[in-house]
């Protein structure tokens, strides 16, 4: 069978009573993007989704600190000791609901907490509600992401420890967006026995923002994101470009990980696997020594041997320095590559859009990528496009016929309003 897939019942599971303390009106959800070793969070309140607070436990197992910051402009760092999440998110409750750097009176104003997961893998096309079963599904398939799966499955234990299981949980997958693929973009050339064996196969990732910036996009320029043809790059430390196709993921350029697809800060991104299989013949590495190569000495930083910062890059390039100019060439004529690729893949293109923290803020970037490219219907417009960082704008001239957008990603508000929609659906 080529389609395996077994997804999760959406509202599997019920969530118990306990969450009518208010939650309701409230409307307050809290986004938590956790690693093995720190917690990310941002409150949000739904009813204008602005951001009540956010902030960061930091060095988890390993002493710890706390940088907290609320929307008017309190902020407080303590070095507390965190042997587990558990104690992280203790510590959290602690300075959201008291002292003088709180944000609610009571931890019953959060209606839910929306957790980020970055591999899904088939098994999920879409956000669910926390159960037992989501969770040990996401734990099970810990061998596709084993850095990141195990470390979200022991965050969302420590949650349910510290709010208690009646505060309903949602999952939003960084995979998710992308599971729209047909077989053709993600099976890889490989014996078939490795996908039925081990799943082997392009999942693709950054979805949340993809998915995103793709709607923001339609709502932009007021069509119906099912008409849209539409190549989203978002290029920041990691960098991924998406063919979304009537408002769907066809293609991306991230694969089993999020090593493939562009060069990156310090990712290589697709190189032939040969050369790959012959370094480390060369060097004698194992398989954990290759992949830090691949993974943390590569990209940016390999190249240049100065720095994986796009910013201190230009500034190199700009004082003469060869390796760093050739970088940034790399790169874009990579994005370059796959909007040519991409354009095909869709047979068409509407509207190109910039985001991520090189995406938004790098206008020379994008005067680059979009130079010489009037033969795909773009008009660049360079005087709109120059000084600007991090705003919405549109960047194409009134009469290109593919618009080109920056779009300010925000995945923390989109996990939130997964989370929202879902608790809405079971309440
Ligand atoms: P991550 O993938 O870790 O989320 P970001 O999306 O924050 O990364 O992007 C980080 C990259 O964005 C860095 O390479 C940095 O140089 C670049 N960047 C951030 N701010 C600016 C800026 N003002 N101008 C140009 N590049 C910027």
């Amino acid at each position: 069978m080529f389609y395996k897939r077994k997804r999760m019942n959406r509202l599997a599971g019920t969530v118990s009573a306990g969450r009518e303390r208010g939650r309701k009106q409230q409307m307050k959800i809290l986004v938590i993007n956790a690693g093995s070793s720190s917690l990310k969070y941002q409150l949000i309140d739904m009813r204008d989704e602005s951001v009540i607070a956010k902030g960061v436990c930091e060095r988890i197992g390993d002493g710890g600190k706390i940088k907290h910051k609320t929307a008017d402009g309190r902020e407080y760092v303590e070095e507390v000791d965190f042997p587990t999440h558990t104690e992280a998110f203790e510590k959290l409750v602690e300075v959201l609901s008291t002292g003088e750097y709180a944000v609610v009176q009571s931890m019953s104003e959060i209606s839910a907490v929306g957790h980020r997961i970055v591999q899904g893998a088939e098994y999920f096309s879409e956000s669910v509600l926390v159960t037992d079963e989501v969770l040990s599904t996401i734990e099970n398939i810990s061998d596709l992401a084993p850095l990141h799966n195990p470390a979200h499955v022991k965050a969302i234990r420590a949650c349910q420890k510290v709010f208690g299981k009646e505060v309903p949980e949602v999952v939003v997958f960084d995979t998710a967006f992308h599971q729209t693929m047909p077989p053709r973009a993600y099976m890889f050339g490989l014996p078939y026995d490795y996908y039925e064996k081990y799943n082997v196969r392009k999942y693709g990732f950054h979805g949340t923002s993809h998915r995103f910036v793709s709607a923001r996009l339609g709502e932009l320029i007021g069509k119906n994101i099912k008409d849209l043809k539409i190549i989203t790059c978002h290029l920041g430390n990691g960098s991924s470009i998406c063919a979304v196709n009537g408002g769907q993921s066809v293609d991306t350029s991230m694969g089993f990980t999020p090593l493939d697809g562009l060069m990156m800060g310090t990712r290589s991104g697709s190189v032939d696997p040969s050369a790959v299989l012959y370094i480390m013949e060369k060097e004698g590495f194992t398989p954990k020594e290759m992949s830090d190569v691949l993974n943390k000495k590569s990209g940016n930083l390999g190249i240049s041997r100065i720095s994986s910062d796009d910013r201190d890059l230009r500034k190199a390039a700009a004082e003469g320095n060869p390796m760093a100019s050739l970088a940034g060439e790399m790169f874009r004529y990579q994005i370059k590559r796959y909007i040519g690729a991409y354009a095909a893949a869709m047979g068409g293109l509407d509207a190109l859009v910039f985001t991520g923290g090189i995406g938004e803020n790098s206008y020379s970037l994008r005067e680059a990528v979009c130079d010489h490219m009037e033969f795909l219907g773009i008009e660049f417009d360079k005087a709109k496009n120059e000084g600007v960082r991090g705003e919405e704008l549109e960047i194409s001239k009134l009469s290109s016929k593919v618009k080109v957008w920056i779009v300010p990603t925000n995945e923390e508000l989109l996990i939130a309003r997964d989370t929202l929609a879902i608790i809405k659906r079971i309440q």
